[in-house]
């Protein structure tokens, strides 16, 4: 693994318009800060090295090499990563009733591990109108009032940042695939020191194709409805081709041709739409409503859904093989299209002196271009 500085962080992510704002670097020192969604270098630092490098999901990421240490196997570019298991699964009974984005797996499954003592504070997200805020959490009753999904990019992480800071030992992550990505990395600790020790126990990864930039929809949304009133966002599934907005005043639904121009530009670049290197990804279930796709990765992955399942917080059954093949194809082809840009825009596996956004093995390259 390559890792440079926060003056090469600017040059290779801010200036390339790269950076996601997921937060892993934010709070790490005094230097970067994330507001409305932006983050941003408020003072130049000089170190040749830094954790904002090390743990940046679109700088020198070596996914061979991540997925190494994470699964014990080498990267082959496979649509959904590794895995053991993939299941449809939604909340429970014995899971308090909170309004949820699909099936609540998620919120469910994080209630529990807080509940059952594997983790001592998860690190989710909240909404301010349309801001999305990182929000640690230490209450298991209340990490249901951070469900549903807030489709912009976030500034998640961060909250990681403050727990480690704050002494959690067992903490639990909800994230984005860029942002399990950098969790990864932050576990791995790249410069080996005690120090720096990034003590997760549970990942629960989201799937996920593209997010907004918040402040591009703040000002398109502005001129339609009042943010303060937004109570839950949504994007059904082909083929509604809207996103739905429920406010105070009603139901909004925008057009999805009038967003996508709001997608940031580094969306395009990422290749992980199931969250690979989580423990557990979660997605809906499309066909399904009121249920999740589950896809169980390791073996913590495993532990916690056999355990919820048993005390009544979420319920699983067969995951149908047609939409197996139908979600094998959708992220096959996110990466085909995003290993395309990357090349184009050569962002990958770079040699002479440029630095990379992404290094696979070539032969992997020929595997993933159809
Ligand atoms: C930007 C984005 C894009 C997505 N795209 C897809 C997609 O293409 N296909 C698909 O099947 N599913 C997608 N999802 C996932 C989907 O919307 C649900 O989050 C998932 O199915 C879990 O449902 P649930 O009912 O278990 O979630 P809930 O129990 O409601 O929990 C949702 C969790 O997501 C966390 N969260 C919310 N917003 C964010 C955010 N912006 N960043 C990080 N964490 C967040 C919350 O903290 C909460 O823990 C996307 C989610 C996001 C945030
Ligand atoms: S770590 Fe995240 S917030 Fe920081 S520069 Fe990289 S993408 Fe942006
Ligand atoms: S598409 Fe990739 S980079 Fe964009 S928000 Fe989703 S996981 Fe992050």
């Amino acid at each position: 693994m390559q890792i440079f500085g926060s003056n090469e962080l600017i040059e290779d992510v801010h200036k390339r318009e790269l950076c996601i704002g997921c937060g892993a670097c934010v709070d790490l020192c005094p230097y970067f800060k994330n507001f409305k969604g932006k983050t941003s270098q408020l003072f130049p630092c000089t170190l040749e090295q830094g954790r904002c490098y090390a743990y940046c999901p679109k700088a020198e990421v070596d996914l061979n090499e991540l997925t190494r240490k994470t699964r014990g196997v080498d990267y082959d570019g496979s649509p959904l990563g590794s895995y053991r298991a993939v299941l449809a699964a939604r909340a429970r009974n014995n899971m308090p009733k909170v309004d949820v984005q699909g099936g609540g797996t998620v919120t469910a499954l994080m209630t529990f591990a807080m509940r059952s003592g594997l983790i001592d504070a998860a690190v989710l997200t909240d909404r301010q109108s349309l801001t999305p805020v990182a929000r640690l959490v230490t209450d298991w009753e209340n990490i249901g009032n951070y469900a549903t999904s807030k489709f912009m990019a976030a500034p998640t992480i961060s909250a990681l940042n403050l727990a480690v800071r704050e002494g959690y030992r067992r903490i639990g992550v909800v994230g984005t695939p860029c942002q399990m990505t950098a969790v990864a990395q932050m576990r791995s600790n790249p410069f080996g020191k005690e120090e720096h020790s990034v003590p997760v126990s549970l990942t629960i990864g989201l799937f996920c194709n593209w997010s907004l930039d918040t402040r591009l929809l703040t000002d398109h949304l502005s001129k339609k409805l009042d943010l303060a009133g937004i109570r839950k966002m949504d994007i059904p599934p082909p083929p509604a081709n809207t996103m739905v907005l429920e406010t105070d005043n009603g139901r909004v639904e925008v057009a999805l041709s009038d967003i996508k121009p709001l997608i940031p530009h580094t969306c395009f670049i990422c290749m992980d739409l199931t969250s690979e290197f989580a423990d557990l990804a979660l997605g809906m279930f499309e066909g399904k409503p009121g249920w999740n796709t589950m896809i169980v990765r390791s073996d913590t992955g495993a532990q916690i859904v056999d355990q919820a399942r048993k005390e009544g917080f979420i319920e699983t059954a067969d995951f149908p093989a047609a939409n197996l093949k139908h979600l094998s194809k959708a992220a096959a082809d996110k990466k085909d299209r995003s290993l395309r840009t990357l090349l184009r825009r050569e962002l990958i596996n770079n040699e002479n002196g440029r630095r990379a956004a992404v290094r696979i093995p070539p032969e992997v390259i020929k595997n993933i271009l159809k």
